[in-house]
């Protein structure tokens, strides 16, 4: 007869936890109740391996307590044992008592949980171009006056109606005077931003939900501009995309094979570029340097100088410091 009171059984079923762990069983996040389903099936099927310790074990609230039985024939496992659920298996198997003692000195190893794979590509194959009609390129992606330009510039009609690329929220709509001007930025359900900077007008509040199609402002020439055109940047969290990896410009055409885009090449194409900009983008400060001439190298303005590498305003710079015009 099995002694194993209630709370020695839980020991067993945590013994058969972890061994269900080493055994590499893998259970998804997500869905809870299967990793109950897991513990459950094995304890079962544990039962039904020894079907005399299923019959012959006494229900646990007509159990005698432990002290009224000293049997000194009963053997006992050390619950720290890490053999413990082999030992009881044996042990049942050959008909001997035993009893689970002791208290654990650390939990139990949790189930080994691996997250579902996530998909290591994109598929932009429902992406809607902004732009409704042929457009050229007026300036690349790339590295532009010493610092990175993160999207692309197209020109455009002014007032033209610019439109969201996927659906998703609106996380930004503001105007940035030295840079985006008015600018709107979406976040996508597909783990992707878009930008769209220089319009005319923002016709999308931020928490607004958007669809593809739906227009999000103006095009324009506001912020530093110099001619109406849509400046538009895709990311992937901080990962710059060149969108003419995805778009055939000027026709706005999606270029073949976008429906499979592996991120990894995406990831490595960004990480490839900041390399390329620490090396042409970073300004060396020279005795007698002052904000204003830096900001002129980078041909930006001196505020965005100051917010891009946390500078005071008007503070001397030091010879040897290193700066940049972007990030
Ligand atoms: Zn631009």
């Amino acid at each position: 007869m099995i002694l194993a009171s209630r709370h020695s059984w839980a020991r067993l079923v945590a013994a058969i936890a972890f061994t269900i762990a080493c055994m590499n069983v893998h259970v998804d996040a997500k869905q809870a109740p299967k990793k109950k389903q897991k513990t459950t099936a094995v304890k079962s099927s544990a039962k039904k391996s020894k079907p005399a310790a299923k019959t012959t074990a006494k229900p646990a609230d007509k159990a005698p307590p432990k002290e009224a039985q000293p049997d000194s024939s009963v053997v006992k496992i050390d619950a720290n044992d890490p053999k413990a659920f082999t030992k009881a298996i044996l042990l049942d198997k050959q008909g001997v008592e035993f009893e689970v003692v002791g208290e654990e000195k650390q939990p139990a190893p949790k189930l080994v949980v691996k997250e579902k794979k996530k998909e290591d590509f994109f598929d932009f194959s429902t992406m809607l171009v902004p732009i409704t009609h042929p457009a050229p390129i007026a300036s690349k992606y790339g590295i532009r006056d010493h610092r990175l330009h993160r999207g692309v510039d197209v020109s455009v009609i002014k007032d033209e109606p610019v439109l969201a690329a996927f659906p998703g929220v609106v996380t930004m709509a503001k105007y940035n005077k030295g840079g985006y001007g008015h600018y709107v930025i979406v976040d996508h359900e597909n783990g992707l931003q878009t930008l769209y900077g220089h319009l005319s007008e923002r016709l999308v509040k931020i928490g607004e939900r958007v669809y593809p199609g739906d227009i999000v402002g103006l095009a324009g020439n506001s912020g530093r501009s110099s001619g109406a055109h849509l400046h538009f940047e895709i990311h992937y969290g901080e990962i710059n995309i060149d969108p003419e990896t995805i778009v055939d410009f000027p026709n706005w055409d999606l270029k073949p094979g976008v429906e499979k885009v592996s991120k990894k090449s995406i990831v490595r194409a960004h990480y490839n570029m900041q390399r390329k900009l620490k090396k042409e983008g970073t300004y060396v400060v020279k005795k007698g340097d002052t904000q204003g001439k830096v900001a002129k190298w980078f041909n930006i303005s001196i505020e965005a100088l100051c917010r891009i590498n946390n500078l005071k305003p008007g503070a001397p710079l030091k010879a040897g410091q290193k700066l940049l015009g972007s990030k």
